[in-house]
């Protein structure tokens, strides 16, 4: 049987480890790091995930700053709005909930958070950062791939890895981070010719295609690890909405470890951002930036 890795309990110790870190900040006589989410219209699923993020923050111990914007907000008044928050000193990560309103240019809104504050890790300079291997801050669903992975593993110089789906937000970050990590990288996407051949020959596979059930067991070869961070919602025969992952979760207990969905990558998400939020706030407020202005690539063993 595979392990089961199980994200929920991967995330608890990083929710302990940034709480730890906010302690000790306090005694050294810094702020308490805080966290601004700002949310534009009335998107259901948004108010789900803002709800999510501030109660976690309360968890941890950060403090949660919220701006509620109608929908019909214009940009000029959003870009007013982050602006205020880039120049806020009890704020130290801005998060801007997607998707926007369609009268907004998200890339323009997104790239006018300052990238210090950039806790979400969409801004160029750290999407630049991180391609390059020169720090910044990460995007908080691939940090929480690696944290699962660094789980499970030791040693990734030279292992295989693939990563299906090539999105800006998951399987590009996830490819660089892997690279980092000295791992041989394939990135695949919908129309990569025998994606099951290539996934044969993986050390790990991280699927990112929201696909449900594409990976199959014969797909997988014996000891690889599996990251699922597939989530197609379906409705199920009992009426309840169920969570599907990418790969066959039962077909694949060859497998040395792999996620499980739901309860997998989904619960490490918020616990890298406050994490990255922790980050973001000992950075500013110790004079050395997370994304402008350093130039060696930091340690991101989070898990270790
Ligand atoms: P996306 O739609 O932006 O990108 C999907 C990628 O997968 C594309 O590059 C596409 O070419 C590739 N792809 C699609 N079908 C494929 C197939 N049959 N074979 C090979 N490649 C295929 O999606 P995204 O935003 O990167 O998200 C991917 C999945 O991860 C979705 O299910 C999403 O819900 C989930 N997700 C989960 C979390 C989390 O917290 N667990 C966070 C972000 C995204």
């Amino acid at each position: 049987m595979a392990e089961r890795i199980d994200g929920r309990a991967v995330a608890n110790l990083l929710d302990e480890k940034s709480k730890a870190q906010v302690d000790e900040m306090l005694a050294d006589g810094l702020h308490r790091p805080g966290l601004a989410v700002i949310l534009v219209g009335d998107d259901g699923a948004s108010h789900v995930y803002v709800r999510r993020k501030i109660k976690a923050c309360e968890k941890i111990g950060v403090t949660s700053i919220e701006r509620r914007l109608p929908a019909d907000t214009t940009q000029d008044a959003l870009l007013a709005v982050i602006a205020e928050l880039n120049a806020d000193p009890a704020v130290h990560g801005i998060l801007c909930q997607v998707p926007l309103p369609p009268h907004i240019d998200t890339r323009r809104v997104l790239a006018s958070i300052s990238p210090d504050k950039d806790v979400d890790g969409f801004h160029p300079v750290n999407v630049g950062r991180l391609s390059t291997g020169t720090g910044g801050i990460v995007p908080c669903t691939p940090l929480g791939v690696m944290i699962l992975l660094q789980s499970v593993i030791d040693d990734f110089v030279g292992l295989d890895a693939v990563v299906i789906g090539k999105s800006n937000i998951v399987g590009r970050p996830v490819a660089n981070l892997l690279l980092d990590a000295e791992c041989t990288v394939t990135v695949t996407h919908i129309y990569t010719a025998d994606l099951p051949a290539i996934c044969r020959k993986a050390d790990i596979i991280v699927a990112a295609a929201g696909a449900p059930g594409l990976v199959k067991g014969e797909w997988v070869k014996e000891g690889a690890v599996i990251i699922d961070v597939g989530i197609t919602r379906v409705m199920g025969d009992d009426g309840k909405e169920k969570l599907l992952g990418d790969v066959c979760f039962d077909e694949v207990q060859h497998a040395k470890a792999v996620t499980p969905v739901p309860g997998g990558v989904g619960p490490m998400t918020i616990a890298c951002l406050l994490a990255n939020t922790v980050q973001a706030a000992k950075n500013l407020q110790n004079g050395q930036l997370t994304a402008s202005d350093y130039d060696d690539a930091p340690d991101r063993s989070m898990f270790t």
